[in-house]
């Protein structure tokens, strides 16, 4: 079966792979070759690839999940595979983001804090390839 990532961007991932695992708004799925059609938003989360002995893992940030005879398509507003990820940077944009969820409290504005804190945490997941 074959998985393409795709950002408004880029192509992040367009290749065969032997089982795909993330996480849709209704909670965790994985699909093996011969899955029935199924879509899903996607969560601001981690996708796990496996190609044979090799695992990728990317941070995808939302979007949609569609798989029908054997080609899955993830269209999604940002995608990182686990090796272009730096790790620096997304402990400094989780840093700012708990700092700015602390000053803001339960106002409003939390909405983009949290949605900072929750990019940040998936890349990091990645990087440490935790897919949860
Ligand atoms: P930051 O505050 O560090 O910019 P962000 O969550 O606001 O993080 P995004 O708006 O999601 O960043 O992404 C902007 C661009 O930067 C995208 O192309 C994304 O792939 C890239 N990017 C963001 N964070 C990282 C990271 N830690 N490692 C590699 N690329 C990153």
């Amino acid at each position: 079966m074959h998985l393409k990532i795709i950002t408004h961007e880029k192509a992040v991932f367009d290749e065969d792979v032997d089982e795909i695992y993330s996480k849709g708004v209704d909670g965790e799925f994985g699909i093996l070759k011969g899955h029935i059609p199924f879509m899903t938003v996607l969560d601001i989360g981690v996708t796990k690839v496996v190609q044979g002995k090799d695992t990728k893992y990317f941070s995808t940030m939302g979007g949609v999940f569609q798989f029908k005879d054997d080609e899955g398509l993830i269209l999604t507003q940002c995608a990182e595979c686990s090796d272009d990820i730096d790790e620096v940077r997304a402990r400094k944009a989780m840093e700012r983001a708990k700092a700015r969820l602390a000053e803001l409290g339960a106002k409003i504005d939390a909405k983009r804090a949290e949605a900072a804190l929750a990019r940040a945490m998936a890349r990091l997941k990645a990087k440490m390839n935790n897919l949860n």
